[in-house]
């Protein structure tokens, strides 16, 4: 028995159950781990019993709840190099050092070193006058790569006066506050690439390029016990490595996005809504409906429309669109028809 959850498909979160008899996976975090846990219980799926997190790419709508629902559950998260690398990035505030710690380390480097001060270069010297105080940048800085500067005359004219005491004190008060954990770590990390096919548990995955505005976006096919799962959201255009990958699926979750007319005379600014039509944006209803009129092999009992968007779709657009689209097909009579949801988990998908 497979089984197939969308607990959130929209631009606010989208994070979808795949399962096994044994294994279980949630493609996609993108809500908060705390709403993420409340649906799983809500649609009878315990969160402990899920065996890793697979994400398609970094945007927020994927994964702002994978790091701490992967800490909390202790399992791995499944995601490409570079996709990871941008999340990490993303996640990384610029590291700024206190005045105080910046002092620290002059002095360190002082106390190892015998050279002379006038040698030094002058990247000391923005933090003694406009920065002082303030935490600085660490490059603005460069303190490591500073050569070493020494003698005690320069340790001398470091020695912090009462007004850069008040300061540092404050600053280390203030790192104090700060929480001890890092927000990038994460129990494990397994890399995969697109066209790469792996395996968690008995499900077989093979994650697929998909043309959107991310590093390195991927769709997944995932295979078990004889039924093959497709998931395309997040994609501007459907090229042909993406419809060869949806043939011969029992589910197909597929992006219906937007409707054209609604984006186009709604209320997003003009390059916000370029982004969106654009080959690296979201798929409209009217692309789905030519891709499930001409593209699609009409064999999945199981349609489900993805990630509408709640500014410039209607979910009866969508639905619309892709009737009349698969008016024609022999399959129809066989075809379920769903539409994913923003707020409530869709009904289980069981095959
Ligand atoms: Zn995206
Ligand atoms: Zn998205």
């Amino acid at each position: 028995m497979v089984r197939m959850r969308v607990l959130a498909s929209g631009s606010r979160g989208n994070s979808t159950i795949v399962a096994s008899a044994k294994t279980r996976i949630l493609v996609d975090a993108g809500l908060s781990c705390r709403e993420l846990m409340k649906r799983m219980k809500a649609a009878g799926e315990e969160p402990r019993g899920l065996d890793a997190i697979l994400i398609t790419h970094e945007h927020q709508d994927h994964v702002q709840g994978m790091a701490v629902t992967a800490r909390k559950l202790g399992i791995p998260v499944y995601l490409t190099e570079p996709t990871h690398r941008a999340w990490v990035r993303w996640m990384t505030p610029q590291r700024r050092i206190t005045y105080a710690e910046w002092l620290e380390q002059r002095k360190a480097s002082v106390q190892r070193s015998g050279r002379s001060v006038q040698e030094e270069p002058e990247a000391g010297s923005g933090a003694q006058s406009a920065e002082r105080g303030a935490s600085v940048q660490r490059s603005g800085l460069s303190v490591q790569e500073e050569p070493e500067a020494g003698s005690g005359r320069l340790a001398a004219a470091l020695e912090p006066d009462a007004e850069e005491k008040a300061a540092a004190e404050e600053a280390i008060a203030e790192a104090a506050r700060e929480p001890e954990r890092d927000p990038t770590s994460l129990p494990a990390v397994e890399y995969f690439r697109a066209g790469n096919g792996f395996r968690i548990g008995d499900i077989a995955v093979t994650p697929f390029t998909i043309p959107h505005d991310a590093v390195d976006p991927v769709g997944f096919v995932f295979e078990a016990e004889g039924v093959r799962i497709a998931i395309a959201t997040d994609l501007g255009y459907m090229p042909s490595n993406v419809n060869m990958q949806l043939r011969g699926c029992d589910v197909l979750m597929l992006e219906s996005n937007h409707d054209v007319e609604m984006l186009r005379d709604g209320p997003y600014p003009w390059s916000v809504k370029q982004r969106v039509m654009s080959r690296v944006g979201h798929l409209s209803n009217d692309a789905a409906g030519e891709f499930l009129a001409r593209g699609y092999d009409g064999g999945a009992a199981y349609v489900v429309l993805a990630h509408l968007s709640e500014n410039n779709n209607l979910p009866e657009l969508a639905r619309i669109s892709a009737e009349r689209a698969l008016r024609d097909r022999m399959s129809l009579l066989a075809n379920h028809l769903l539409l994913a949801e923003q707020d409530r988990p869709l009904e289980a998908i069981v095959l």
